[in-house]
């Protein structure tokens, strides 16, 4: 009997693609590490729903695409709205957005054009906000524009120490506050506000906690894991996400884990690490390495600063939540940015970290050009770091995977000598 061929649509095999990341990706989540919390499995089910079934998480909301970090989300909460944070990690994505944007340009970027012209979502944004964070991020808003969907722009300074850039800030906060507040056909309300600020307060509050656990000789999480959980906030529904972080919390503090001796501790820095690429952070697992703490906006950097209210009037909390992004943010598109190499030295402190690993994204010219002052701070601080550039595509992995296992190498026999 002959087989039937099927024919797939371009969607189809778009989404088989999708699958196919995803599926890979878990199974060594799931397979290949030492460390294993069991209460890991709601995030790994979760990008299964998501991502290889295709269920959305939201029928029936109205969902507010974000480009970047920097869009309120207390704000979206507040206005009876979800926020979905757009940052791509699927190399299929990138690929068909490689038609739109130059083929050098930030795969996160190009992946997230590429699945805004395939219409692949599982939840598809109603509305879009688009941060002027870096320049990438401001002309994809134009694109995804002209591709049919409705979207919002967010003017955002490229300086964050002087008082107009924090009015300036706070302006575009205000206004975007109004602009979804229209949209919605809503009134934004001081009650409503509040408990958003306390309800993503309680999120960050977990991930402190969970990461305070990092500190200790046996972290109870690997570093993907850690990604993952924190990239799953992108997309899940906030109750169901913080009552999935409580279990992992409850379970890393009570179950006793031993770290093999031997992993060398990372801290990780650079472009953001989104499902499933977690390409570099899989090989330094894989490679007898442990990240125990990173300074990315796909992580650390969601969670850091919390929004801290003096009077709790409507207009206070507007303008101390923009504070709390503008402080917050040290992504490398400002002019200078000392707050991100201060950080990066404390966690390198705080975690008892022995090196750090600094990844860009090829076509990301401001992680890039960054990368020289942090290396000239760490050498100066005796921190070892590796700076690697990669991309959304699967070759490489030798020649990458050569140079981590040799900084890996370097990073045990400094300890040796010690
Ligand atoms: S790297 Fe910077 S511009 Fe890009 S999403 Fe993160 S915070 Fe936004
Ligand atoms: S990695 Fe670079 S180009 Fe890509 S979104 Fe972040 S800052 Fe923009």
């Amino acid at each position: 009997m002959r087989n039937k061929r099927v024919i797939e649509s371009p969607k189809q095999r778009q989404n088989r693609h999708k699958a196919m990341e995803c599926a890979a990706v878990l199974e060594k989540l799931r397979n290949d590490f030492d460390i294993r919390l069991e209460s890991m499995s709601y995030f790994y089910d979760l990008c299964e729903k998501v991502y290889l079934k295709r269920e959305p998480i939201y029928p029936k909301s109205v969902k507010v695409g974000t480009m970047c970090l920097q869009v309120p989300s207390e704000i979206i909460y507040a206005l009876d709205a979800v926020p979905i944070r757009l940052c791509n990690g699927f190399h299929t994505d990138d690929e068909i957005g490689s038609d739109f944007a130059t083929s050098k340009a930030c795969p996160l970027v190009k992946a997230t054009i590429g699945e805004f012209s395939s219409g692949n979502f599982s939840d598809k944004p109603d509305v879009v906000v688009s941060p002027t964070t870096c320049d990438q991020k401001a002309k994809s808003g134009a694109i995804i524009e002209s591709l049919g969907y409705e979207v919002f722009d967010m003017e955002f300074p490229r300086t964050k120490e002087s008082e107009e850039a924090r009015e300036y800030w706070r302006r575009s906060v205000r206004r975007f506050t109004k602009d979804l507040a229209k949209f919605q056909n809503k009134k934004l309300r001081r009650g409503k506000l509040k408990e958003a600020i306390k309800k993503v307060g309680y999120a960050q509050h977990l991930y402190h906690q969970l990461n305070e656990l990092r500190k200790g000789e046996n972290p109870p999480i690997n570093g993907n894991d850690m990604f993952l959980l924190t990239n799953a906030f992108f997309f899940d529904e906030l109750e169901s996400w913080t009552r999935a972080v409580e279990k992992v919390l409850d379970e890393a503090k009570n179950r006793d884990i031993k770290t093999p001796k031997h992993s060398v501790r990372i801290v990780y820095t650079g472009s953001p690490p989104v499902f499933p690429n977690l390409k570099i952070p899989l090989i330094i697992e894989q490679s007898d390495g442990l990240i125990v703490a990173d300074e990315t906006c796909s992580s650390n950097r969601m969670f850091n600063d919390m929004v801290s209210v003096d009077e709790w009037f409507l207009y206070d909390m507007v303008d101390s939540v923009a504070d709390r992004y503008l402080k917050g943010c040290t992504c490398p598109i400002f002019t200078k940015n000392s707050d991100r190499i201060r950080r990066i030295i404390e966690l390198v402190k705080s975690h008892k970290a022995e090196g750090v690993v600094y990844q860009a994204f090829a076509g990301c010219q401001v992680y890039e050009m960054e990368q020289r002052s942090v290396l000239e701070a760490m050498e100066k601080e005796g921190i070892p770091i590796l700076y690697l550039e990669s991309d959304y595509s699967p070759s490489h992995l030798g020649q990458l995977t050569t140079r981590i296992e040799a900084f890996i190498e370097s990073l045990k026999n400094r300890r040796r000598k010690r």
